[in-house]
């Protein structure tokens, strides 16, 4: 007799050839195997729990800091803006928020109870899950200042909670705890006030609009600001602003941005970014280090979206 097939207990949505290009602020790349968007973080285990486990995986947020070759990822993304949507007061001043939360509507909840330290979040166009898993941070502010616990799941769909000392935290990269991705944050702030808080997010947002590029499809700062000095600044100065490669761009506003100004192909990006990397080491001896993660595989080009 033959076993009847056992019904998945998962509820989200799975889709397949996935283009990734818009699911990216770059609007490039091309399309994920699979693609699971999970109704809640239960449905989110029970999806893993069901997955073969050697299925290759990419955690995706608002995908402000991927770059997906055009050959697209061979195994299943885990989309989670929209979908770990959870959040709760866990006292006065500690707030758990789910992975898939905007870092926009994570400052602006914040300040509106009147609470201070994460308005630096407001202009940083990710999730909580990017932001814990790049330690974002701008005007002074990093994410994980703000991190009295994380909550992770691994492959196998078994939920931890985790301190700030179980990870290695530094400039825009955080280790620890292999295999496992953040599925909520544990976040202490402090009494403030309700007006300087907002007026404080409207100040960084305009600081931000006069500095980059935020009309047009980029991944914000290409390279990490290597010590004591600034990515852009050497770019700029080695005469980089406005290099061209296919549709991207070095952006003429803010020299360590990669702007997609017209249909530029993964390749056209990653091919720029290869040859800022290599002309500043020429000119400068200084190796940038990416800080957008770049993955996927190489492949027939699929120029994506251009906004000019
Ligand atoms: C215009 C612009 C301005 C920007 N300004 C800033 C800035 O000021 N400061 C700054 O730090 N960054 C900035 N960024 C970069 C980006 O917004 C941040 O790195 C952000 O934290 C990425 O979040 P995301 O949800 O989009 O992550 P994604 O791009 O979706 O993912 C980024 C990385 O995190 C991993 N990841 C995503 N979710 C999870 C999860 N739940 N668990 C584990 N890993 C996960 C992904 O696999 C990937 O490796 C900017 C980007 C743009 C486009």
């Amino acid at each position: 007799m033959m076993a009847a097939p056992l019904t998945p207990c998962w509820r989200g949505e799975l889709r397949e050839h996935e283009p990734m290009a818009g699911h990216t602020s770059w609007r490039a790349g091309g399309p994920a195997r699979r693609f699971y968007k999970p109704v809640d973080l239960a449905d989110l285990c029970c999806f893993l729990q069901d997955l073969d486990e050697h299925e290759p995986l990419l955690w995706l947020g608002l995908g402000s800091n991927l770059l997906v070759r055009d050959g697209g990822f061979p195994g299943t993304v885990i989309f989670t803006f929209g979908a770990l949507t959870a959040s709760e007061w866990l006292d006065d001043t500690t707030l758990r928020i789910e992975a898939g939360v905007s870092c926009a509507q994570i400052a602006r909840l914040t300040a509106r109870r009147g609470l201070t330290g994460v308005e630096f979040l407001a202009g940083i166009p990710g999730t909580m899950g990017g932001a814990l898993a790049m330690n974002a941070g701008a005007f002074g502010g990093e994410t994980w200042e703000r991190v009295a616990a994380v909550e992770t799941v691994d492959r196998f769909g078994q939920l931890r909670r985790r301190e700030p000392s179980e990870f290695r935290i530094g400039y825009r990269s955080v280790t620890g705890a292999p295999g496992e991705w953040f599925v909520a944050a544990h976040l202490r702030l402090e009494p403030g006030d309700v007006e300087a808080g907002q007026l404080r997010i409207r100040e960084l947002l305009e600081r931000r609009g006069a500095t980059q590029p935020t009309q047009q499809y980029s991944c914000g700062s290409v390279f990490r600001n290597p010590p004591g000095d600034h990515a852009a600044r050497l770019i700029e100065s080695a005469g980089l602003k406005g290099l061209r490669r296919g549709g991207a761009q070095v952006s003429e506003k803010h020299a360590n941005f990669i702007v997609n100004t017209a249909g530029a192909s993964a390749a056209d990006i990653e091919d720029l970014l290869l040859q800022v990397q290599a002309e500043v080491e020429r000119i400068y001896g200084v190796h940038l280090e990416p800080e957008v993660g770049i993955v996927g595989e190489a492949g027939a080009t699929m120029g994506g979206q251009g906004n000019e």
